[in-house]
């Protein structure tokens, strides 16, 4: 394949791709004979992005729920049209907030389902809220328990249940596989070919799922899978096996022992540790743990969402990579306005404070919790506005290219320095429809053209 006059670097070049990588690059190249050409008319090639942070059979099953959340839904009769005018015998919906219709359990949830199982599950990912009738199918009622299924004084479970998503996957039986053809193929359309899987509980089962998707070609992007200390290594030559995640929950945290003891035994497996980190005490225990356990140069901060000062020294002296999420500013920021003290606004998916501060940062999208769209965080992280117009933190905004490179570090270096479209390198592409200049004024995915993974055109728009 021929890529001709696409902007490189600032020049504009032809580009072959031979055998999975860039085989050659320069003003002029011939075609050949039987040689597949496209005109990129000036614009840029760039590495394709990759997301290090997404939940891809989350993400496969999103894409066949119902929203259930703002922008999609932002009120109590938003919710119940969309509810109601949704198909199949056990709803299942996402995206919740309770700017929505407040804190729901069992019986405001019967309100709006009476007539069939649903579940519903918070924008968080931490929480899913049931019905009545998805409370009977699970045996709630009969004997059926878990630690995180929330009970009332009378023991009857309130249709809350707190970190049960492999439980309730195994509840619920054999249901269809989440396809994974359409996740490959929307991240395809935004110049992905690169994602990382954060999901902590990801099992064998989990595990198979995702290596027939990479074996069939459903999923065409490059894959890294975290999962728990337990993980067994894929088979699929094609998959990495990341860090182990370790899930910190501000309503229960673990003990700094524990914690210790959970991060030593990662790095004896010979693997980093992923630690997942939202309010502030838990990104105080993360990086004390860290500290105390010793550092591993793959350990990851996932989100770090709330990072004062005095936070970002001490997470910079641990050497753990940021992996953050600037769209949420975007997409959750007007939530943050009225739910956030005041105080802690600026300290956010901090941009620059991070990177001043000498901290490997990448970017994730955290998909399906955040838009799959790697170009909206970009745009996030250059402007740092609410969708309803106000800024959050505007120090910490970053250039484009920077916001840019926060999505082209490898995945096994997220943080390190961008890839390149250089010579020998992986054929991995994105193609623009305009040059680089233009395309930074108002960064979107609307401006990918093409995309190739190893050399294979994998969106061709
Ligand atoms: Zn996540």
């Amino acid at each position: 394949m021929l890529i001709r006059r696409a902007e490189v670097e600032g020049q504009l070049r032809d580009v072959r791709l031979a055998d999975g990588r860039i085989a050659a690059i320069a003003e002029r190249l011939a075609t050949r004979e039987g040689e597949a050409a496209i005109d990129a008319e000036g614009g840029a090639l760039l590495p394709g992005l990759h997301d290090h942070h997404v939940h891809l059979l989350s993400l496969a099953a999103a894409l066949g729920s119902v929203a259930c959340g703002p922008p999609a839904v932002s009120d109590r009769s938003a919710l119940a049209a969309s509810l109601r005018a949704a198909r199949g015998d056990f709803l299942r919906g996402v995206g919740y907030h309770e700017s929505v219709a407040g804190p729901l359990d069992r019986v405001s949830l019967d309100g709006l389902v009476p007539d069939r199982p649903a579940r519903l599950q918070h924008r968080s990912g931490a929480l899913w809220m049931l019905n009545s009738r998805a409370i009977d199918r699970l045996g709630l009622d009969r004997g059926a328990d878990a630690p995180g299924v929330e009970r009332d004084p009378a023991g009857r479970a309130t249709g809350r249940l707190f970190r049960l998503d492999a439980w309730l996957r195994d509840r619920l039986g054999p249901s269809v596989p989440p396809d994974l053809a359409p996740v490959g193929r929307l991240l395809a359309r935004c110049g992905v070919t690169g994602v990382t899987d954060a999901t902590a509980d990801t099992d064998a089962s989990a595990l198979a799922l995702l290596e027939a998707a990479v074996a069939s070609g459903a999923l065409p992007q490059r894959l890294a899978v975290m999962g728990g200390a337990a993980l067994p290594a894929p088979a699929h030559p094609g998959i990495a096996r990341a860090q182990v995640k370790l899930v910190l929950d501000d309503a229960a945290l673990p003990g700094f022992e524990a914690l210790c003891a959970a991060i030593v035994d990662a790095h004896a497996r010979g693997r980093g540790v992923a630690i997942h980190c939202v309010g502030r005490a838990e990104l105080v225990l993360a990086a004390r743990a860290l500290a105390e356990a010793g550092p591993d140069a793959d350990d990851r901060l996932e989100h770090a969402s709330l990072a004062p000062p005095e936070l970002v020294a001490l997470v910079a002296a641990t050497g753990a990579t940021v992996v953050t999420q600037p769209h949420f500013l975007e997409e959750r920021g007007d939530d943050y306005l009225r739910e956030v003290e005041a105080r802690d606004l600026p300290w956010l998916y901090r941009g620059r404070a991070w990177i001043e501060a000498g901290v490997r940062l990448a970017g994730g999208s955290d998909a399906p919790f955040g838009s799959p769209d790697p170009w909206r965080a970009v745009r996030a992280a250059v402007r740092r506005r609410t969708r309803a117009g106000a800024t959050l933190g505007e120090d910490e905004r970053l250039a484009p290219e920077r916001a840019l490179a926060l999505f082209l570090g490898p995945l096994g270096d997220p943080g390190g320095p961008p890839r390149r479209v250089a010579l020998g390198a992986p054929a991995d592409l994105c193609l623009l429809d305009r040059p680089w200049r233009s395309a930074r004024e108002a960064p979107s995915s609307a401006h990918v053209r093409a995309t190739w993974r190893a050399g294979r055109l994998v969106h061709d728009g």
